[in-house]
């Protein structure tokens, strides 16, 4: 890799973000770096994660010998992000493990502000992270606060330090887990970078990145290019799953990181062509004329047109009473036919046929036909499962193109996702066993060959 193609530039608005100083190629790798910080991410529901090594804890936990909090095994409790940091706090305020995701996020802020103490020149780096504070103090947050002075007794840091902290943790950390992912989180950690957190949010990113495990239970992220990038352009990422519609998406971007995305998909009432959130005219005849945004960036209150006779009506009335329906019959959907009869009552009958929720329901077809194809033994059967498997994927895979054009790590899973389905259609499907294996080594190989492809 020739040097870092990218300069850190301050906006009012959007704060710090990195532009490019170069014309970047399709498929370049543009960042290898360390991470600063490497925590435990608490979300969603209380586990009992490893302090050394961010996996859950299912087993009988091996309690560190200094700190007595749950470890997977006893080399864990020497890994020096914990070693180093949070254990000896721990011992000497006599902190009892526990498995609240509040007090995860504690720990990854606490260690934040020990950095200062193990690797100054990191510490220097990781405060020059947005934490928004001027914004307010809506991420900061009492809990936090609490865990580091009261529980932690870390009186030292004070509440503008912390507070700093928790808004660098909450807008730039990288998680590890996404919707598509084929194995659920296999290590439950958060990481703070230094070029690579500068990246600024675009709906339809221009890179991809990677987290690799180092040997010694360190990570590293490679951020590659999915599309060329020229000089002057911004190097975007996404800070959040891009699979809900505009007003969701931007919603969940204003809440969390005090962002109004305007990027070009945000303004675009089609969503780049794809109708992503558009609802059926009950004005015009089956299969024609979908209402769409007339002012996306107006969020909730935007009229709605029909694309077709032109009728208008607020989102309110057109789309809020559908989309809940919707989503409740998918939650409730027990079996893989119940979805598809949400398919058949929805798709192009009161939302268009890429509606995100359409996507949802197909997403979830395909995740148990995944899981079941294997074991059907009949099979004529199996291949009638695999052929419907496969247009399912083609679909999501239409749609994801548009958001993530180039190489990229989502539709790396959605193909291989494609190449099963098909390879079960030859009628002597692969082996449930090997099956498993193949699926963990592709995650971990396949990404990075996506990478040095050329
Ligand atoms: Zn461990
Ligand atoms: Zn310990
Ligand atoms: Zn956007
Ligand atoms: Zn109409």
């Amino acid at each position: 890799m020739s040097s870092f193609p990218g300069v850190v530039k301050v906006d009012d608005k959007t704060g710090r973000y990195i532009e490019a100083t170069r014309d970047i190629k399709a498929g370049e790798l543009i960042i290898t770096e360390e991470a600063l910080v490497t925590g435990p991410s608490g979300d969603p529901a209380p586990h009992k994660i490893c302090l050394g090594c961010y996996k859950v804890i299912t087993g009988e936990p091996v309690d560190c010998s200094v700190c007595k909090w749950p470890m997977c095994s006893e080399k864990c409790e020497k890994i020096l992000q914990h070693a180093k940091f949070e254990c000896k706090v721990f011992k000497n305020a006599g902190l009892k493990p526990t498995t609240d995701p509040m007090d995860y996020l504690g720990i990854k802020v606490l260690r934040c502000l020990l950095l200062k103490e193990v690797s100054a020149k990191k510490y220097e780096q990781l405060i020059k992270l947005e934490s928004h504070l001027k914004k307010g103090p809506k991420i900061a947050s009492k809990e936090i606060c609490e865990f580091i002075h009261k529980r932690c007794n870390q009186k030292a840091f004070d509440t503008g330090a912390v507070n700093q902290m928790a808004g660098i943790v909450a807008i730039n950390s990288f998680g590890t887990s996404d919707r598509l992912s084929l194995v659920d989180a296999p290590r439950m950690a958060s990481l703070l970078f230094f070029n690579a957190s500068m990246m600024s949010h675009d709906c339809t990113p221009n890179t991809s990145w990677v987290r690799v495990e180092n040997s010694d239970n360190t990570f590293s992220i490679k951020v590659w290019a999915t599309v060329p990038i020229k000089k002057g352009e911004q190097i975007t990422t996404q800070y959040l799953d891009l699979t809900r519609g505009t007003i969701e998406r931007r919603a969940h971007l204003i809440e969390l990181y005090l962002f109004p995305c305007s990027c070009k998909r945000c303004t675009d009432p089609t969503e780049l062509g794809t109708n992503y959130s558009s609802v059926k005219c009950s004005k015009c005849p089956p299969g024609k004329g979908y209402l769409s945004s007339t002012e996306p960036l107006k969020g909730a209150d935007a009229m709605w047109q029909c694309d077709v006779c032109g009728g208008q009506q607020l989102y309110r009335e057109c789309s809020v009473g559908i989309e809940c329906q919707i989503v409740s019959e998918i939650q409730q959907a027990e079996s893989e036919e119940d979805l598809e009869k949400v398919l058949e009552s929805h798709e192009g009958v009161t939302v268009h046929p890429n509606h995100y929720l359409m996507m949802d329901a197909r997403q979830e077809i395909v995740k148990r036909l995944y899981n079941t194809i294997a074991t059907i033994a009949e099979i004529p059967k199996r291949v009638e499962r695999a052929k419907k498997m496969v247009v399912l994927v083609k679909s999501l895979l239409a749609v994801t193109e548009k958001f993530y054009p180039g190489k990229n790590k989502i539709k790396a899973r959605l193909t291989y996702y494609l190449q099963y389905a098909e390879s079960c259609t030859q009628g002597d499907g692969p082996n449930v066993e090997e099956r498993l294996e193949k699926i963990e080594e592709i995650i971990r190989k396949g990404d990075e060959m996506l990478i040095f492809e050329p």
